[in-house]
Protein backbone atom coordinates (compact mmCIF):
# COMPACT_ATOMS: atom_id res chain seq x y z
CA UNK A 1 0.00 0.00 0.00
CA UNK A 2 1.60 3.05 -1.42
CA UNK A 3 0.96 5.73 1.56
CA UNK A 4 0.36 9.56 0.44
CA UNK A 5 0.38 12.47 2.68
CA UNK A 6 -1.13 15.08 1.11
CA UNK A 7 -1.25 18.95 3.19
CA UNK A 8 -1.11 22.59 2.51
CA UNK A 9 -1.98 25.99 3.99
CA UNK A 10 -5.74 26.57 4.52
CA UNK A 11 -7.13 27.69 1.02
CA UNK A 12 -4.33 26.11 -0.94
CA UNK A 13 -6.45 23.95 -2.56
CA UNK A 14 -6.01 20.88 -0.71
CA UNK A 15 -9.54 19.31 -0.59
CA UNK A 16 -9.50 20.05 -3.87
CA UNK A 17 -6.84 18.08 -4.75
CA UNK A 18 -8.37 15.27 -2.31
CA UNK A 19 -11.51 14.90 -4.01
CA UNK A 20 -9.30 14.09 -7.66
CA UNK A 21 -7.75 11.66 -5.94
CA UNK A 22 -10.43 10.02 -4.68
CA UNK A 23 -11.88 9.78 -7.80
CA UNK A 24 -8.90 8.88 -9.89
CA UNK A 25 -9.26 5.51 -7.56
CA UNK A 26 -7.07 6.28 -3.91
CA UNK A 27 -8.35 5.65 -0.79
CA UNK A 28 -8.59 8.94 0.85
CA UNK A 29 -8.25 9.35 4.94
CA UNK A 30 -9.83 12.55 6.07
CA UNK A 31 -7.84 13.69 9.34
CA UNK A 32 -10.15 16.49 10.34
CA UNK A 33 -12.87 14.30 10.04
CA UNK A 34 -11.32 11.67 12.17
CA UNK A 35 -10.47 14.16 14.15
CA UNK A 36 -14.12 15.83 14.73
CA UNK A 37 -15.30 11.62 14.79
CA UNK A 38 -13.42 11.11 18.12
CA UNK A 39 -14.94 13.83 19.86
CA UNK A 40 -18.87 12.88 19.02
CA UNK A 41 -21.31 12.17 21.64
CA UNK A 42 -20.31 8.51 23.25
CA UNK A 43 -16.54 8.67 22.25
CA UNK A 44 -14.31 7.78 25.17
CA UNK A 45 -12.05 11.22 24.56
CA UNK A 46 -15.07 12.94 25.08
CA UNK A 47 -15.44 12.23 28.65
CA UNK A 48 -11.80 12.41 29.09
CA UNK A 49 -12.21 16.10 27.68
CA UNK A 50 -14.87 17.20 30.56
CA UNK A 51 -12.56 15.29 33.31
CA UNK A 52 -9.83 17.88 32.19
CA UNK A 53 -12.00 21.26 31.13
CA UNK A 54 -15.52 20.72 33.32
CA UNK A 55 -18.37 21.38 31.64
CA UNK A 56 -18.00 25.03 30.33
CA UNK A 57 -16.66 23.20 27.29
CA UNK A 58 -19.83 21.69 26.24
CA UNK A 59 -23.32 23.45 24.98
CA UNK A 60 -26.51 22.29 26.56
CA UNK A 61 -27.36 19.73 24.22
CA UNK A 62 -24.01 17.51 25.49
CA UNK A 63 -22.38 18.36 22.56
CA UNK A 64 -18.65 19.49 22.74
CA UNK A 65 -18.74 23.33 21.99
CA UNK A 66 -16.08 23.66 20.06
CA UNK A 67 -15.70 27.97 19.65
CA UNK A 68 -15.33 27.62 23.68
CA UNK A 69 -12.79 24.41 24.17
CA UNK A 70 -10.89 27.00 21.36
CA UNK A 71 -10.78 29.83 23.55
CA UNK A 72 -9.75 27.76 26.32
CA UNK A 73 -6.56 26.22 24.48
CA UNK A 74 -5.66 28.92 22.33
CA UNK A 75 -2.88 30.75 23.91
CA UNK A 76 -2.41 28.27 26.33
CA UNK A 77 0.48 25.40 25.65
CA UNK A 78 -0.30 23.53 28.58
CA UNK A 79 -3.93 23.64 28.17
CA UNK A 80 -3.07 22.38 24.04
CA UNK A 81 -0.79 19.97 25.15
CA UNK A 82 -3.57 18.37 27.33
CA UNK A 83 -6.13 18.45 24.65
CA UNK A 84 -3.72 16.90 22.21
CA UNK A 85 -2.61 14.19 24.83
CA UNK A 86 -6.19 13.13 25.11
CA UNK A 87 -7.75 13.42 21.11
CA UNK A 88 -4.25 12.69 19.68
CA UNK A 89 -4.07 9.28 20.47
CA UNK A 90 -7.73 8.55 19.88
CA UNK A 91 -7.34 9.72 16.33
CA UNK A 92 -4.06 7.69 15.71
CA UNK A 93 -6.07 4.45 17.22
CA UNK A 94 -9.10 5.33 14.78
CA UNK A 95 -6.85 5.70 11.78
CA UNK A 96 -5.07 2.54 12.13
CA UNK A 97 -8.13 0.61 12.56
CA UNK A 98 -9.62 2.37 9.30
CA UNK A 99 -5.97 1.39 7.76
CA UNK A 100 -6.81 -2.34 8.44
CA UNK A 101 -9.51 -2.89 6.41
CA UNK A 102 -7.80 -0.44 3.23
CA UNK A 103 -6.90 -3.45 0.71
CA UNK A 104 -3.02 -3.85 0.11
CA UNK A 105 -3.17 -2.72 -3.26
CA UNK A 106 -4.73 0.22 -2.71
CA UNK A 107 -2.54 3.71 -2.90
CA UNK A 108 -3.94 5.39 0.20
CA UNK A 109 -4.04 9.13 0.83
CA UNK A 110 -3.77 10.62 4.19
CA UNK A 111 -5.32 14.56 3.84
CA UNK A 112 -3.96 15.78 7.13
CA UNK A 113 -3.20 19.75 7.84
CA UNK A 114 -0.41 19.23 9.87
CA UNK A 115 2.44 17.21 8.36
CA UNK A 116 4.67 20.30 8.18
CA UNK A 117 3.99 21.40 11.40
CA UNK A 118 4.29 18.43 13.38
CA UNK A 119 7.41 16.53 11.22
CA UNK A 120 5.25 13.77 9.94
CA UNK A 121 6.68 13.20 6.64
CA UNK A 122 9.07 9.94 7.86
CA UNK A 123 5.13 8.27 7.95
CA UNK A 124 4.60 8.42 4.04
CA UNK A 125 6.10 7.31 0.87
CA UNK A 126 5.48 10.50 -0.52
CA UNK A 127 3.98 13.85 0.88
CA UNK A 128 1.89 15.99 -1.40
CA UNK A 129 1.98 19.07 -1.01
CA UNK A 130 -0.73 21.70 -2.44
CA UNK A 131 0.43 25.52 -2.79
CA UNK A 132 -0.69 28.95 -4.02
CA UNK A 133 0.33 32.52 -3.29
CA UNK A 134 -0.91 33.73 0.12
CA UNK A 135 -2.84 36.38 -2.08
CA UNK A 136 -4.79 33.68 -3.81
CA UNK A 137 -5.50 31.85 -1.07
CA UNK A 138 -7.05 35.04 1.22
CA UNK A 139 -9.15 35.53 -1.95
CA UNK A 140 -10.22 31.96 -2.34
CA UNK A 141 -11.42 32.11 1.14
CA UNK A 142 -13.04 35.06 1.50
CA UNK A 143 -15.11 34.12 -2.08
CA UNK A 144 -15.39 31.18 -1.78
CA UNK A 145 -15.79 30.12 1.66
CA UNK A 146 -17.24 33.58 3.03
CA UNK A 147 -14.41 33.66 5.68
CA UNK A 148 -13.45 37.18 6.87
CA UNK A 149 -10.33 38.34 5.84
CA UNK A 150 -8.43 39.14 8.78
CA UNK A 151 -9.68 35.91 10.14
CA UNK A 152 -8.30 34.33 7.27
CA UNK A 153 -4.87 36.43 7.41
CA UNK A 154 -4.70 34.93 11.15
CA UNK A 155 -5.07 31.11 10.48
CA UNK A 156 -3.04 31.61 7.53
CA UNK A 157 0.16 32.89 10.05
CA UNK A 158 -0.36 30.21 12.52
CA UNK A 159 0.60 27.51 10.14
CA UNK A 160 3.82 26.68 8.44
CA UNK A 161 4.98 28.89 5.78
CA UNK A 162 6.23 28.15 2.25
CA UNK A 163 9.63 27.22 2.90
CA UNK A 164 8.55 24.68 5.46
CA UNK A 165 6.46 23.67 3.36
CA UNK A 166 9.12 23.46 0.40
CA UNK A 167 11.60 21.54 2.45
CA UNK A 168 9.11 19.07 3.16
CA UNK A 169 7.28 18.34 -0.23
CA UNK A 170 7.78 15.30 -2.07
CA UNK A 171 5.96 17.01 -4.87
CA UNK A 172 4.43 20.54 -4.94
CA UNK A 173 1.25 21.21 -6.87
CA UNK A 174 1.28 24.99 -7.78
CA UNK A 175 -2.42 25.96 -7.28
CA UNK A 176 -1.97 30.19 -8.86
CA UNK A 177 -4.05 28.80 -11.63
CA UNK A 178 -7.13 27.77 -12.36
CA UNK A 179 -9.29 24.01 -11.12
CA UNK A 180 -8.94 22.59 -14.20
CA UNK A 181 -4.98 23.25 -14.28
CA UNK A 182 -4.90 21.91 -11.15
CA UNK A 183 -7.02 18.54 -11.72
CA UNK A 184 -4.58 17.98 -14.92
CA UNK A 185 -1.68 18.16 -12.55
CA UNK A 186 -3.36 15.91 -10.16
CA UNK A 187 -3.86 13.13 -13.23
CA UNK A 188 -1.10 13.38 -14.57
CA UNK A 189 0.65 12.51 -10.85
CA UNK A 190 -1.69 10.29 -10.53
CA UNK A 191 -0.37 8.15 -13.63
CA UNK A 192 3.04 9.13 -14.05
CA UNK A 193 4.01 8.52 -9.92
CA UNK A 194 1.66 7.75 -7.63
CA UNK A 195 0.18 4.48 -9.65
CA UNK A 196 3.53 3.05 -11.10
CA UNK A 197 5.16 3.26 -8.00
CA UNK A 198 2.29 1.60 -6.00
CA UNK A 199 2.57 -1.10 -8.42
CA UNK A 200 6.31 -1.40 -7.65
CA UNK A 201 5.53 -1.34 -4.11
CA UNK A 202 3.28 -3.80 -4.32
CA UNK A 203 5.91 -6.60 -6.67
CA UNK A 204 8.87 -4.85 -4.81
CA UNK A 205 10.96 -3.94 -7.87
CA UNK A 206 12.58 -0.65 -8.40
CA UNK A 207 11.48 1.79 -10.70
CA UNK A 208 13.29 2.05 -14.31
CA UNK A 209 15.65 4.58 -14.40
CA UNK A 210 16.43 7.28 -17.65
CA UNK A 211 18.64 5.12 -20.43
CA UNK A 212 20.86 8.12 -20.69
CA UNK A 213 23.27 9.40 -18.64
CA UNK A 214 22.76 13.23 -17.92
CA UNK A 215 24.12 15.69 -15.68
CA UNK A 216 22.20 17.91 -13.72
CA UNK A 217 23.20 21.45 -12.51
CA UNK A 218 23.83 21.19 -8.81
CA UNK A 219 19.81 21.39 -6.97
CA UNK A 220 19.46 23.23 -3.94
CA UNK A 221 16.85 20.89 -2.99
CA UNK A 222 18.70 17.88 -2.85
CA UNK A 223 20.04 17.98 0.44
CA UNK A 224 16.23 18.36 1.83
CA UNK A 225 15.57 15.51 -0.14
CA UNK A 226 18.21 13.27 1.29
CA UNK A 227 17.13 14.42 4.62
CA UNK A 228 13.28 13.02 3.82
CA UNK A 229 14.66 10.04 2.41
CA UNK A 230 16.83 9.23 4.53
CA UNK A 231 13.96 9.80 7.59
CA UNK A 232 11.74 7.13 6.23
CA UNK A 233 14.30 4.56 6.12
CA UNK A 234 15.45 5.32 10.04
CA UNK A 235 11.79 4.73 10.60
CA UNK A 236 11.96 2.04 8.83
CA UNK A 237 15.16 0.18 10.14
CA UNK A 238 15.16 2.03 13.37
CA UNK A 239 18.11 -0.02 15.34
CA UNK A 240 18.97 -1.66 12.62
CA UNK A 241 20.68 1.22 11.32
CA UNK A 242 23.66 2.76 13.17
CA UNK A 243 23.99 6.04 10.70
CA UNK A 244 21.89 7.18 7.54
CA UNK A 245 23.83 9.70 5.66
CA UNK A 246 23.36 11.52 2.55
CA UNK A 247 26.69 10.80 0.04
CA UNK A 248 27.73 10.86 -3.18
CA UNK A 249 27.88 14.00 -5.90
CA UNK A 250 24.16 15.32 -4.62
CA UNK A 251 25.93 15.52 -1.12
CA UNK A 252 28.24 18.64 -2.38
CA UNK A 253 26.80 21.88 -2.87
CA UNK A 254 27.83 23.05 -5.83
CA UNK A 255 28.81 20.04 -8.20
CA UNK A 256 27.50 19.15 -11.10
CA UNK A 257 25.63 15.58 -10.54
CA UNK A 258 23.48 12.81 -12.04
CA UNK A 259 20.04 13.37 -10.39
CA UNK A 260 20.50 10.60 -8.20
CA UNK A 261 20.31 11.04 -4.20
CA UNK A 262 23.18 8.73 -2.85
CA UNK A 263 22.29 7.59 0.51
CA UNK A 264 24.71 5.27 2.93
CA UNK A 265 22.74 3.18 5.88
CA UNK A 266 26.01 1.89 8.48
CA UNK A 267 25.29 -1.07 10.02
CA UNK A 268 26.98 -2.86 12.26
CA UNK A 269 27.59 -6.31 10.29
CA UNK A 270 26.44 -6.86 6.86
CA UNK A 271 24.58 -10.32 8.19
CA UNK A 272 22.36 -7.48 9.37
CA UNK A 273 21.39 -5.91 6.03
CA UNK A 274 21.13 -9.58 5.35
CA UNK A 275 18.16 -10.27 7.36
CA UNK A 276 14.77 -10.60 6.34
CA UNK A 277 13.60 -8.34 8.71
CA UNK A 278 15.97 -5.54 7.28
CA UNK A 279 15.01 -6.53 3.29
CA UNK A 280 11.60 -6.33 4.07
CA UNK A 281 11.10 -3.33 6.04
CA UNK A 282 13.39 -1.22 3.12
CA UNK A 283 10.99 -2.75 0.96
CA UNK A 284 7.85 -2.10 2.39
CA UNK A 285 9.19 1.15 2.50
CA UNK A 286 9.80 1.24 -1.24
CA UNK A 287 13.30 0.66 -1.48
CA UNK A 288 13.51 -2.79 -2.29
CA UNK A 289 16.88 -4.60 -2.53
CA UNK A 290 19.30 -5.08 -5.81
CA UNK A 291 20.29 -8.31 -5.52
CA UNK A 292 23.62 -8.59 -7.23
CA UNK A 293 25.40 -5.78 -6.60
CA UNK A 294 27.34 -6.28 -3.66
CA UNK A 295 30.38 -4.83 -3.62
CA UNK A 296 32.49 -1.74 -5.06
CA UNK A 297 35.90 -1.81 -6.61
CA UNK A 298 38.18 -0.47 -3.28
CA UNK A 299 40.12 2.60 -3.94
CA UNK A 300 42.62 0.61 -1.40
CA UNK A 301 43.03 -2.34 -4.39
CA UNK A 302 40.43 -4.60 -2.46
CA UNK A 303 37.08 -5.35 -2.43
CA UNK A 304 34.73 -3.76 -0.40
CA UNK A 305 31.52 -5.52 0.41
CA UNK A 306 28.25 -3.97 0.63
CA UNK A 307 24.52 -4.45 -0.23
CA UNK A 308 22.18 -2.20 -2.70
CA UNK A 309 18.86 -1.01 -2.78
CA UNK A 310 16.73 1.06 -5.21
CA UNK A 311 13.80 2.89 -5.30
CA UNK A 312 10.37 2.38 -6.33
CA UNK A 313 9.56 5.66 -6.57
CA UNK A 314 9.33 6.54 -10.80
CA UNK A 315 9.88 10.09 -9.50
CA UNK A 316 13.26 10.19 -7.60
CA UNK A 317 16.31 8.00 -8.51
CA UNK A 318 17.88 6.82 -5.03
CA UNK A 319 20.74 4.69 -4.48
CA UNK A 320 20.97 3.20 -0.68
CA UNK A 321 24.32 1.80 -0.30
CA UNK A 322 24.35 -0.41 3.13
CA UNK A 323 28.21 -0.53 4.53
CA UNK A 324 29.53 -1.75 7.85
CA UNK A 325 30.19 1.05 9.93
CA UNK A 326 34.21 1.88 9.99
CA UNK A 327 34.96 -0.40 6.79
CA UNK A 328 37.08 0.91 4.72
CA UNK A 329 34.00 1.66 1.94
CA UNK A 330 32.00 3.16 4.37
CA UNK A 331 34.54 5.51 5.68
CA UNK A 332 35.61 6.30 1.67
CA UNK A 333 32.62 7.50 1.03
CA UNK A 334 32.25 10.09 4.04
CA UNK A 335 35.60 11.09 3.16
CA UNK A 336 35.46 11.90 0.09
CA UNK A 337 32.30 13.68 0.24
CA UNK A 338 34.00 16.35 3.39
CA UNK A 339 37.35 16.42 0.89
CA UNK A 340 34.93 17.22 -1.91
CA UNK A 341 32.80 19.65 0.17
CA UNK A 342 35.89 21.39 1.88
CA UNK A 343 37.84 21.67 -1.27
CA UNK A 344 36.87 23.80 -4.03
CA UNK A 345 39.91 22.90 -6.54
CA UNK A 346 38.59 19.67 -5.64
CA UNK A 347 35.43 19.72 -6.92
CA UNK A 348 36.54 21.29 -10.02
CA UNK A 349 38.73 19.06 -10.78
CA UNK A 350 35.96 16.08 -10.55
CA UNK A 351 33.20 18.09 -12.24
CA UNK A 352 35.98 18.75 -15.29
CA UNK A 353 36.47 14.83 -15.22
CA UNK A 354 32.75 14.54 -15.22
CA UNK A 355 31.69 16.73 -18.03
CA UNK A 356 34.58 15.56 -20.02
CA UNK A 357 33.13 11.58 -19.89
CA UNK A 358 29.85 12.67 -20.96
CA UNK A 359 31.51 14.62 -24.12
CA UNK A 360 32.33 11.15 -25.02
CA UNK A 361 28.95 10.06 -24.88
CA UNK A 362 29.43 7.16 -22.54
CA UNK A 363 26.62 4.47 -21.00
CA UNK A 364 25.98 5.42 -17.34
CA UNK A 365 28.13 2.17 -16.54
CA UNK A 366 31.05 2.83 -18.76
CA UNK A 367 31.15 5.94 -17.15
CA UNK A 368 31.13 5.24 -13.29
CA UNK A 369 33.74 2.61 -14.68
CA UNK A 370 35.65 5.42 -16.58
CA UNK A 371 36.13 7.83 -13.13
CA UNK A 372 37.39 4.77 -11.25
CA UNK A 373 41.08 5.90 -12.25
CA UNK A 374 41.04 9.50 -10.99
CA UNK A 375 39.21 7.93 -7.76
CA UNK A 376 42.42 6.01 -7.33
CA UNK A 377 44.30 8.95 -8.17
CA UNK A 378 43.01 11.11 -5.22
CA UNK A 379 43.50 7.97 -2.86
CA UNK A 380 45.69 9.45 -0.86
CA UNK A 381 44.88 13.28 -1.14
CA UNK A 382 41.63 12.33 0.02
CA UNK A 383 42.78 10.21 3.22
CA UNK A 384 45.47 12.76 3.84
CA UNK A 385 42.94 15.51 4.32
CA UNK A 386 41.74 15.58 7.26
CA UNK A 387 38.80 18.39 7.45
CA UNK A 388 35.53 17.77 8.63
CA UNK A 389 32.34 19.73 7.01
CA UNK A 390 28.98 19.34 8.72
CA UNK A 391 26.22 17.96 7.73
P1 LIG B 1 -7.97 23.74 1.46
O1 LIG B 1 -8.57 22.37 1.61
O2 LIG B 1 -6.52 23.70 1.16
O3 LIG B 1 -8.27 24.70 2.56
P2 LIG B 1 -9.82 23.99 -0.75
O4 LIG B 1 -9.51 22.87 -1.67
O5 LIG B 1 -11.05 23.89 0.07
O6 LIG B 1 -8.57 24.40 0.14
O7 LIG B 1 -9.84 25.34 -1.63
C1 LIG B 1 -10.23 26.59 -1.06
C2 LIG B 1 -11.36 27.19 -1.88
O8 LIG B 1 -10.83 27.61 -3.14
C3 LIG B 1 -12.45 26.18 -2.16
O9 LIG B 1 -13.67 26.83 -2.13
C4 LIG B 1 -12.11 25.67 -3.56
O10 LIG B 1 -13.24 25.25 -4.24
C5 LIG B 1 -11.47 26.90 -4.20
N1 LIG B 1 -10.42 26.55 -5.17
C6 LIG B 1 -9.48 25.60 -5.06
N2 LIG B 1 -8.65 25.63 -6.14
C7 LIG B 1 -9.07 26.64 -6.92
C8 LIG B 1 -8.62 27.20 -8.16
N3 LIG B 1 -7.55 26.72 -8.80
N4 LIG B 1 -9.30 28.25 -8.66
C9 LIG B 1 -10.37 28.75 -8.00
N5 LIG B 1 -10.85 28.30 -6.85
C10 LIG B 1 -10.22 27.25 -6.30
Amino acid sequence: MLRVGLTGGIGSGKSTVAACLADLGAVVFDADAVAREVVEPGMPALAEIRTRFGDSVFGADGALDRPALGRVVFGDPGALADLEGITHPAIWRLTAERMTSVSDDAVLVHDMPLIVEKAMGDQYHLVVVVGADEGVRLDRLVRERGMDRADAQVRIDAQAGDAARRAAADVWLDNDGTREQLEAEVRRLWAERLEPFNENLRHGIRAARPEHLTLSEPQEEWPAEAARLGARIRRALGERAVSVEHIGSTSVPGLVAKDVIDLQVGVVSLADADAPEFVEAMARQGFPRVEGNVSDHGKDGSVWAKRFHGSADPGRVTHVHVREVGSPGHDWSLRFRDWLRSDAAARGEYAALKLGLLAQGLTTSDYTAAKEPWFDSVHARVLAHDGHSPG
